[in-house]
């Protein structure tokens, strides 16, 4: 679904990826995994357009996407969920979840779409009238994931969903990554909670310093000894 190969990005002339290549298939969990100042972020941005890569192709369903704006990305199916959150504190979680429809003028569907969310994940409606600040950060974080499905992305791609969570919650975002897969949404996930994450991805790519380092199948890297250095201290 999404190829990205040979990639160059940095910021302001300092190169940051260099000759950086993934992709992920349709309907799969693919997880680029890394230490802190990697380059994960500047990966994603430079998939939706919010940085412009020196070198290197990116194709999105056959097509290059290089060129392609970043409010565009909503129109093919891309929506990214950056870290951080970044709800409206003040608004309620319905509409919170609404402001990710923004493209749709007409409320019946609105409505409709909302719905649809409530009854696949019937937490977040028990939360509909709570401001979002009063929320746990597990309960911000899935709402901020549900706020990205209103625009009824085909892809799916999150910036680390985990990060300030409990471990117990950790567990229960990553159940809701994947319910949200076997509804046939694909996902990139960016992680440094590596063994979590590979326990659930079908594929995934280990960067440092903004090149290649590993690929392969979650179980794959679970096992591999460079892993289990890098992450586990064994
Ligand atoms: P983290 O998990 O800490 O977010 P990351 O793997 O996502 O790490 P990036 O955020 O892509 O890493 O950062 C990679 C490098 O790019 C870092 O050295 C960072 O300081 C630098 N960088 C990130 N954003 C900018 C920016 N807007 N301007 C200049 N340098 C930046």
């Amino acid at each position: 679904m999404l190829f990205v190969e040979h990639l160059s990005a940095g910021y302001e002339g300092t190169p940051i990826l260099y000759d950086l290549s993934f992709h992920v298939e349709k309907g799969k969990i693919m997880a680029l995994l890394g230490s802190n100042g990697a380059g994960k972020t500047t990966a994603l941005r430079s998939v939706v357009g919010k940085i412009k890569p020196t070198s290197g192709a990116i194709l999105y369903e056959g097509k290059s996407i290089l060129n392609i704006p970043t409010y565009k990305m909503v129109e093919l199916g891309i929506s990214m969920i950056p870290e951080g959150r970044l709800l409206f504190g003040k608004m309620t979680v319905a509409d919170n979840l609404c402001m990710g429809s923004y493209r749709i003028k007409n409320k019946r569907l609105i409505q409709k779409e909302l719905e649809e969310i409530y009854n696949i994940f019937p937490k977040i409606k028990e939360r509909e009238n709570q401001l979002a600040e009063t929320l746990s950060g597990g309960e911000q974080q899935m709402v901020a994931i549900a706020r990205g499905l209103m625009s009824r992305p085909k892809l799916l791609i999150l910036d680390e969903p985990s990060l300030g969570l409990a471990p117990n919650i950790v567990k229960e975002m990553f159940e809701f990554i994947k319910k949200i897969n076997h509804m046939g949404l694909t996902i990139i996930i960016v992680e440094q909670n590596a063994i979590d994450t590979l326990q659930f991805a079908d594929y995934a790519y280990l960067i440092n310093s903004g090149k290649n380092v590993l690929e392969g199948t979650g179980e794959e890297l679970l096992q591999n000894k460079k892993v289990k250095e890098i992450y586990l201290g064994i």
